[in-house]
């Protein structure tokens, strides 16, 4: 919640997760500026920019932004932990009043976060921009509806949909969020879970300025799965209901090879085909089941091994640390 008769300025911390975007880096910094100089009516703002490990000179190009602005702040993960250990990172190293997750490649449009604030002011403690539009790839859009729409029926929270991590956190999500140390993370399934005043702030997502993305194939099927498995044990009921369908089925199957045996003329069961089929049928759907359980024992096996989140390899500026204003 936001108090009016704080002594000292509000802080506002943008997050901002980077992974080879140095071709674009430089135009979104310039773009989130021009937001920040509306917010600064009545805010202090400071952009924490984690490096995710970047391959290409987008660690160099932050550095530098930072020369010209004092208000950046650079974090560099020693290697590449992938975008929401990189925001997971941001989390853990502010101290602000508000803090607004955004993507650096000018997808989340900066200018939205001053509506984002407006409704914080205004008591929210979590305040989403929900994509009213985007214009990502016909296959993208499809995968994340279908993966959206799975998440929706199985989990037993509400994650909305059509949201990413685009969002504005109050000081207390953020606390709270930092305690959540899981390791296959869900940042915006874990942002529902918490619970406090969540609202929703619609807009369009635009494309990528330049660049690629950084979610290619494989890491969108791992995100799915953390969503889903980390927020649902659906699977796992899965798994007996599919075994119970084929009980049922070979029970059948059973009752109608005796009938033939002892009741028709021939009694010879026709069909060695018929039979290999649903061996092999029977046998695909095992191997899937084990695949459930293999997933869920994986995550299993990565939480209990407790190894830190991420390794910091740079920082450059200090983020809010104390109850003395930034300027
Ligand atoms: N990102 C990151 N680490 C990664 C992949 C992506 O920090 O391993 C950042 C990336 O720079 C961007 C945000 O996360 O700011 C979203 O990634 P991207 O735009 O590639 O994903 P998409 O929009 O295609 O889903
Ligand atoms: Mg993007």
């Amino acid at each position: 919640m936001a108090g009016t008769d704080a002594p000292r300025r509000q802080r506002l911390a943008f997050l901002l997760p980077v992974y080879n975007e140095s071709d674009g880096i430089a135009e979104f910094h310039r773009v989130l500026q021009e937001t920040a100089a509306v917010l600064e009516a009545d805010l202090d703002v400071q952009f924490v920019y984690v490096d995710d490990g970047s391959r290409d000179d987008s660690r160099e190009r932050l550095i530098a932004l930072r020369e010209q602005d004092p208000r950046v702040v650079v974090i560099g993960l020693s290697r590449n932990f992938g975008h929401q250990k990189a925001v997971t990172a941001a989390l853990d190293a502010v101290d602000a009043d508000a803090v607004v997750i955004m993507d650096t490649d000018l997808q989340d449009p900066p200018a939205v976060t001053v509506e984002l604030v407006e409704r914080w002011r205004a008591g929210a403690d979590v305040v989403y921009a929900q994509r009213r539009s985007r214009t990502d790839t016909w296959f993208k859009r499809t995968t994340a509806d279908v993966f959206y729409r799975v998440l929706e029926r199985t989990s037993s929270i509400e994650i909305p949909r059509n949201t990413g991590d685009f969002r504005l956190l109050d000081r207390r999500v953020v606390e709270e969020l930092r305690r959540y140390r899981e390791h296959n993370r869900f940042l915006r399934g874990l942002t529902s879970y918490v619970g406090f005043q969540q609202e929703a702030v619609l807009y369009d997502r635009d494309a990528r300025f330049a660049g690629t993305t950084g979610y290619p194939l494989k890491k969108m099927v791992q995100f799915a799965g953390d969503g889903i498995f980390g927020f649902s044990t659906a699977p796992l009921v899965l798994i007996s209901r599919i075994g119970f369908f084929f009980s049922a089925l070979s029970a059948v199957g059973i009752l109608y090879a005796l009938g033939v045996r002892l009741l028709t003329p021939e009694r010879a069961v026709p069909g060695w085909a018929f039979l290999a089929i649903i061996l092999l049928l029977v046998g695909g759907v095992q191997i899937t089941m084990l695949g459930i359980l293999g997933s869920y024992l994986g995550r299993v096996y990565t939480e209990v091994q407790q190894r830190p989140l991420y390794a910091v390899s740079l920082r450059a500026g200090s983020p809010w640390r104390d109850e003395t204003s930034y300027r």
